[in-house]
């Protein structure tokens, strides 16, 4: 048995329900680096793949808050972090129901490898809690926030641990998040990514993830021989930070996305998403998707209790390129068969593994081109390091300096993954070289950083 199955069966033996999602990153990830096992035994020796797939330390605290009718609550809260070979720990923070530590271990994971192949000095974590920012006031989220910052300010600074934004996470929660750690710790120093501009925020921040998707996309179908974006039908999942940026770059492209979606169903608007109403839908007003018909009698909404079984509805639709920005494992084995099906030759992954193994094996082997997550949505942390160097220098960038850095990031990162793949032999498969790309950066540094 060569030393990969030999891995693969020791965490498969391990496995629980609540550690799926980290198995099946890190599955992924032992399956792809083979090749470069087989190609230089120091990583055997060094036990890298032993190290890396145990996080540094887990961080896991109460946080109890005050809701606005006076009713104590109680809620978890984690802090993962997993790998600091290559610089301070980085990684989002996402407040949702169904974080547990598991959930936080995937995202940890995918973060360290993502992170390395930023090519920038960032190590890799993740963080959040069960909390339900649905349906809370303003005040309530502030409680919350000062509450976690309470217990998370011991274990985090801007040269140890710098926590950014996820699902359920946005500027609004850094800011009190921000504003809690500065009371505290008496300090004023760039210990959060994402911050409002206003207080040490990098501009462009809120766009980085969506933009960068949609740049690694026209690169990744330049170098694949592919016609670009310009005039072409796009599907996109989500209606949150990712998803509105994907959607709006596409249209800066001259592409058209025609869907979005959000927990409780999908819009599908034949003469392209009215951006400008789900802005207002999403970030002002924070209501259901189903409201957009108020406006738009011409488009479909399609509630999720009508999905057909195993599917997400908005993978049925027709289009050019596919990018999932919403969730984990929201694109299934039927939903890629039906995205080939209706001439689909692009998936991009906006949202952190969006698609499930089976889907991603029907994509590679149907030679669709597909941007792994951990290459194409790695355009947040990007910016998110710029973050760091701006409040290190104590500087602004315009807003165009930002963009051109992120592009030129993404541009880089699609050719170091798609040369990466040449090298090792599996030319046009991204995921592969995705992952051998950025476990060899960490690995090699691991090494000469001793145990
Ligand atoms: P947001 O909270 O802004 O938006 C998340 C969107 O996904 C919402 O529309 C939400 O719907 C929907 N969603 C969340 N959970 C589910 C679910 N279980 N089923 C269906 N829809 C769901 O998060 P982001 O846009 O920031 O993050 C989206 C994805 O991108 C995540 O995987 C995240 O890890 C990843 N990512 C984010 C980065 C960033 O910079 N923000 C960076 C890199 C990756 P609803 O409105 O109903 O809640």
């Amino acid at each position: 048995m060569s030393i990969v199955e030999t891995e693969i069966k020791k965490f498969e033996n391990g496995n629980c329900a609540e550690n799926k999602v980290f198995y099946q990153a890190m599955e992924e990830v032992i399956r792809s680096i083979a090749p470069l096992f087989e190609s230089d035994d120091r990583y055997k020796r060094y036990a890298v793949l032993e190290r890396l797939v145990v996080p540094d330390r887990i961080f896991k605290f109460k946080v109890t808050w005050m809701d606005d009718e006076q009713n104590i609550q109680v809620n978890t809260g984690y802090r993962v972090q997993f790998n600091n070979a290559l610089g301070p720990y980085k990684g989002g923070l996402r407040f949702h129901p169904s974080v547990n530590e598991g959930i936080l271990k995937f995202l940890g994971f995918e973060q360290i490898l993502k992170n390395a192949l930023t090519g920038l000095p960032i190590g890799g974590a993740k963080g959040g809690s069960d909390f339900n920012p649905k349906g809370k006031s303003d005040f309530e989220i502030m409680k919350f926030c000062s509450a976690f910052m309470t217990e998370l300010h011991k274990y985090i600074g801007p040269r140890i641990d710098i926590p950014a934004g996820d699902i359920g996470v946005g500027a609004r929660e850094i800011g009190y998040l921000f504003g809690e750690y500065k009371k505290i710790t008496s300090t004023y120093e760039g210990v959060l990514t994402g911050k409002p501009f206003m207080f040490g925020g990098s501009l462009m921040r809120p766009e980085a993830t969506g933009y960068g998707t949609v740049y690694f996309t026209e690169t990744m179908l330049e170098m694949e021989g592919k016609e670009s974006l310009e005039g072409k039908i796009c599907t996109v999942s989500g209606a949150g930070n990712v998803a509105l940026h994907t959607i709006e770059k596409l249209q800066h492209l001259g592409a058209i996305p025609v869907t979005c979606t959000d927990s409780k169903g999908t819009i599908y608007d034949p003469r392209g998403v009215d951006l400008d109403l789900l802005k207002e839908l999403k970030l002002e007003k924070r209501v259901s998707l189903e409201e957009y018909i108020n406006s738009h009698q011409e488009a479909t909404y399609i509630p999720v209790s009508e999905y057909p079984e195993g599917a997400h509805a908005v993978w049925s639709i027709e289009c050019y390129a596919a990018f999932p920005c919403a969730t984990q494992n929201e694109l299934t084995e039927i939903d890629a068969q039906s995205l080939i099906a209706n001439g689909c030759i692009s998936v991009s992954e906006g949202a952190n593994m969006p698609s499930t193994p089976e889907a991603i094996d029907i994509f590679l082997n149907n030679k669709i081109c597909f941007a792994p997550a951990k290459a194409a949505n790695a355009g947040g942390v990007a910016v998110s390091e710029f973050e760091m160097a701006q409040n290190a220098a104590m500087s602004h960038w315009t807003f165009e300096e930002v963009d051109e850095r992120l592009k030129t990031t993404m541009q880089q990162i699609c050719k170091r993954v798609a040369l990466t793949a040449k090298d090792y032999g599996v030319e046009g498969n991204y995921v592969d070289g995705a992952n051998i790309a950025g476990f060899k950066r960490v690995a090699d540094a691991m090494i000469a950083e001793g145990i």
